[in-house]
């Protein structure tokens, strides 16, 4: 038996806002699957290929009732799970995963007809519902058998399968009498060829986890103040350095960009948090390997140009940028990166009042350029413009930024994708790419220089927006490029499948977690490629 134990965020007591510890942790006994084993769940999920050999089913006890419920898969079509039960009681869930064929169970002299597996997000959007069914009934031990793959595939689908059981078991915060936690201890992995290194798996599942709590926590919970405890308990458990900046630090670095935004605050307590994660033997002086920013709107009423209320109802989410940022940094903490990162989060409310902000206003940010204000709904870039130019103040080899940025770039992708955009062209394809093979998918826009033809203001150096909104998204990815370094490679991530009502791959609706996973797939599996390029 191998246990890997799950990395968990323990609170400290001083914070009640921090993501409870995940309940469950994940025990791998490969081999043969014994009858023993399945005695200690009462839940089964079986996975397997659409079409596999029968012989494939004498490794699992309960032969005939899994062969009987493979056989409905022809009569009660493909993709649905099935249910039954081993053995008269343990209830099982078969899902078959669409299209796949690993051998046709004809003499071995033949070679298996294999096809191809479904795209990185089909195969978590399978495993989402599969998951779905085999938690309906609450189980507390949960056995996986995924069976019939080739041994690349296997542990391809294992990892699917404990990222959508990651995302459902999840509980959102909840202030209500009989809220309850989610009932699973233990996912029992069985009957796999050889154990799988599952601690970036579960990294990603911790990431999009904390990104959820955060994002879902409504605004009067996580205000700037408490969201600045919270980093601050965050930063002792982890070790990282934290630093906050706050209004009158910002005010000596002339961050007129993000202080406009902060003005219309009820309290004076939005800032710039800046977390410093280095690995054993780096200096702290060294320059960073990578900036992550994060817009961190705790509530966005669109300020003096204020929003409608459905437009309004969910602007407490307009945080995510830096709950993606945040939980990136985390996750490449849990794995021990080499990368030196900094992270830095832009944090404030954007409402409205006497204070608040307004049109045509004349905005100096710390880099010296004047911004003409056009709409105070554009609030994200205002307050990442001073964030970027700080952090590129630090020269790190690498930057990205997350935000929930435009209505525009939902208008063009719907939220099934997130906008893309570099300052570093050749890099679109790579981006591309860690997009389909994370199931995280992504798509870049052009970023030519005449679009800031629309930027044009007779007032100031920059308008903040064009008064009507076609592209906005690119518009505003050319207003953030004047804030980063020119010889600073930069990614920005319009975040626009943030939230999404009918869920996204493996994610039942809701807040998606959308770009953990994205980025460890980008760095991790890319990383030499980027540096070519980015350089
Ligand atoms: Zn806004």
């Amino acid at each position: 038996m191998i246990r890997v134990s799950n990395r968990r965020v323990k609170p400290t007591g001083v914070h009640a806002l921090l993501p409870p510890a995940t309940g469950w942790r994940v025990l791998q006994a490969p081999g043969r699957v014994t009858r023993a084993a399945l005695g200690r769940v009462d839940h089964v999920l079986v996975v397997t290929p659409h079409r596999i050999p029968e012989s494939a089913w004498r490794t699992i006890p309960g032969l005939k009732a899994l062969q009987a419920l493979h056989r409905r898969l022809g009569k009660d079509g493909t993709g649905r799970p099935l249910r039954g039960a081993l053995g008269g009681s343990v209830p099982v869930t078969l899902g078959a995963l669409p299209g796949t064929d690993q051998g046709s169970g004809k003499p071995a002299s033949r070679t298996p007809h294999r096809e191809a597996m479904p795209t990185p997000f089909a195969l978590l959007k399978f495993a989402g519902d599969v998951v779905a069914d085999a938690l309906a009934d609450e189980p507390r031990a949960l056995a996986v058998i995924v069976h019939g793959f080739q041994a690349d595939d296997e542990g391809r689908v294992t990892r699917a399968v404990l990222l959508a059981l990651g995302a459902r078991a999840w509980k959102a915060p909840a202030f209500r009498k009989e809220s309850k936690p989610s009932s699973l201890r233990s996912i029992h992995l069985l009957g796999l060829r050889e154990p799988l290194d599952l601690g970036r798996t579960l990294a990603e599942i911790e990431g999009a986890n904390l990104v959820r709590w955060l994002t879902a926590l409504p605004a009067n919970k996580l205000s700037a103040s408490t969201y600045r405890d919270l980093l601050g308990a965050l930063a002792r458990q982890q070790g990282w350095d934290f630093e906050w900046l706050g209004e009158a630090a910002l005010r000596k670095l002339n961050a007129g960009a993000f202080l406009a935004v902060a003005q219309g605050n009820a309290t004076p307590d939005a800032g710039i948090a800046r977390l410093r994660y280095r690995p054993k033997g780096t200096t702290r002086r060294q320059s960073p390997d990578l900036a992550l920013v994060g817009k961190g709107i705790i509530f966005d009423t669109g300020g003096t140009n204020l929003k409608t209320a459905p437009h309004m109802l969910d602007m407490h989410t307009d945080m995510s940028g830096s709950a993606v940022a945040l939980a990136v940094l985390q996750a490449l903490t849990a794995l021990r990166s080499p990368l030196g990162v900094d992270c830095w989060l832009a944090i404030t409310e954007n409402r409205t009042g006497p204070a608040a902000y307004k049109q045509r206003d004349v905005i100096t940010a710390c880099n010296g350029t004047t911004i003409e204000i056009i709409h105070t709904d554009a609030e994200g870039r205002m307050v990442l413009a001073d964030t970027l130019a700080l952090a590129g103040r630090e020269k790190p080899a690498l930057m990205l930024d997350y935000a929930t940025l435009t209505g525009a770039c939902v208008y063009a992708l719907s939220e099934r994708y997130s906008g893309v955009f570099t300052n570093r062209d050749v890099l679109n394809d790579l981006l591309v790419r860690a997009g389909r093979e994370s199931g995280e998918r992504v798509w870049p826009f052009p970023g030519d220089p005449d679009f800031d033809d629309d930027l044009k203001s007779k007032l100031a150096d920059v308008a903040q927006c064009a008064s009507g909104g076609e592209a906005d998204q690119i518009l505003a990815a050319r207003f953030l490029q004047r804030f980063v370094p020119e010889g600073t490679p930069w990614v920005h991530m319009d975040l626009a499948s943030a939230l999404r009502k009918d869920g996204l791959g493996q994610m039942p609706g809701g807040v998606t977690g959308f770009g953990v996973r994205y980025t460890l797939a980008l760095l991790l599996d890319h990383g030499t490629e980027l540096k070519q390029h980015a350089g």
